[in-house]
């Protein structure tokens, strides 16, 4: 089965395509290569001996995507193309709301074109904004998002529900991530940020391959365990499972679903520092800063709807995901980047 994967050469699009491939479908790629390298193309390749299909263009190029429905019997589209760094969402609001929620339309007016009626979209935990409780549950409130990143996600959340009310005969599936993390094991692929990351676990792993001095931990007066943020970490590779669980329940059944995709753990700043120096046998040098604006003290996913509907459950566990980036940040200190 064909399956049209929007932003397939980024970090969770490269593992979703492996698993992919494993599993028997055929991914076909299209991304613009604004935040990742041709080089992974040649990794999916590797791992499974199959080389997808790669389209360069991009998703608010509508003639672009009519060109590639027209060559394919593509009965899917899994949609992880966006930009996603909080900080630069807030100085570059246009490109982020242009980026992600004009190109998520232009993408969905050439499936209706090519008669696909089944997407796959890539929301967040963000959506919850500071949640009232823990767990998060699907039920929660969402909207209360706290920059124009998270809005984008709220916004295409809100766009293809309404979307779905008009079309009742569409597939949609929205999969709101916690915070994935981790590598493929193999330690050949991996996360590789432009420039400083704003996310957790790239700066720990910089830091402990000497590419960064030092974390900044933000905050330790929360009200946690040990006063530092608590997030619910799940690894790429259960999240790229998750995907294949959804396409298989859900992808090919009229309706509109919405799961959370993480492990319905918590785990502080403080613990990830931890389990990181026991996976790279350093230690990580780290000082207490003040608060990050718009952080919460904590968030972790409510894990029953997808276990129940999609049989799917997260197995690896922060050792696992502490040990697989090491292995691919230090055999890659660059990330792709001398590479390409
Ligand atoms: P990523 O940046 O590694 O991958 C996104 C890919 O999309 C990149 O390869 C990029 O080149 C491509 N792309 C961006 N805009 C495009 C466009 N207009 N046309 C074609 N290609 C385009 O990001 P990721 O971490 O793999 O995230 C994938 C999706 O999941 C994103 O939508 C992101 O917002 C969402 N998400 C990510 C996280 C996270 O922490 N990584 C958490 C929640 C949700
Ligand atoms: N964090 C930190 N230093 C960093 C990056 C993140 O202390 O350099 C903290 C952040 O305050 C939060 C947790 O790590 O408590 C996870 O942050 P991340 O940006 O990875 O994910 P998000 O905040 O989007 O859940």
């Amino acid at each position: 089965m064909e399956v049209l994967v929007t932003g397939g050469m980024g970090y969770i699009g490269s593992h979703t395509c492996v698993q992919m491939i494993e599993a028997g479908f055929t991914p076909i790629i299209i991304d613009n290569l604004c935040n990742s390298k041709f080089v992974v193309l040649d990794r999916i390749e590797a791992l499974t001996q199959v080389r997808p299909l790669f389209y360069q263009g991009d998703i608010r190029d509508e003639s672009f995507l009519d060109h590639v429905f027209s060559q394919h019997n593509i009965q899917a589209v899994i949609h992880f193309a966006g930009l996603k760094a909080v900080g630069e969402s807030v100085s570059q609001p246009l490109a982020y709301y242009d980026n992600n929620v004009t190109g998520s339309l232009v993408l969905v007016r050439a499936m209706c074109k090519a008669g696909v009626k089944s997407i796959i979209f890539s929301s967040s935990a963000t959506v919850y904004g500071d949640p009232e409780r823990v767990p998060i549950t699907e039920e929660s409130p969402i909207g209360a998002t706290t920059n124009p990143y998270g809005r984008s996600k709220f916004m295409v959340e809100a766009c293809l529900s309404d979307f779905f009310h008009a079309q009742p005969d569409w597939s949609v599936t929205l999969l709101r991530y916690f915070n994935p993390v981790g590598a493929h094991p193999s330690g050949t692929m991996g996360e590789d940020p432009n420039g400083l990351p704003n996310n957790l676990m790239p700066f720990i792993a910089q830091v402990a391959v000497g590419r960064r001095e030092k974390l900044s931990v933000f905050g330790q007066d929360y009200p946690t365990v040990d006063g530092t943020g608590v997030r619910d970490y799940i690894h790429v590779m259960d999240l790229a499972d998750g995907h294949l669980a959804a396409l298989n329940a859900v992808g090919r059944q009229a309706g509109l679903h919405i799961y959370n995709l993480g492990t319905g753990n918590g785990a502080s700043v403080l613990e990830m520092v931890d389990a990181f120096s026991k996976a790279c046998g350093k230690s990580i040098p780290y000082e207490i800063c003040p608060r990050r604006p718009g952080d919460i003290a904590r968030c972790w996913a409510a894990t029953a709807k997808a276990e129940k509907e999609l049989g799917w459950k997260a197995t690896r566990t922060i050792a696992d995901m502490t040990a697989d980036t090491w292995r691919w940040q230090s055999h890659h200190p660059q990330g792709y980047q001398s590479e390409s």
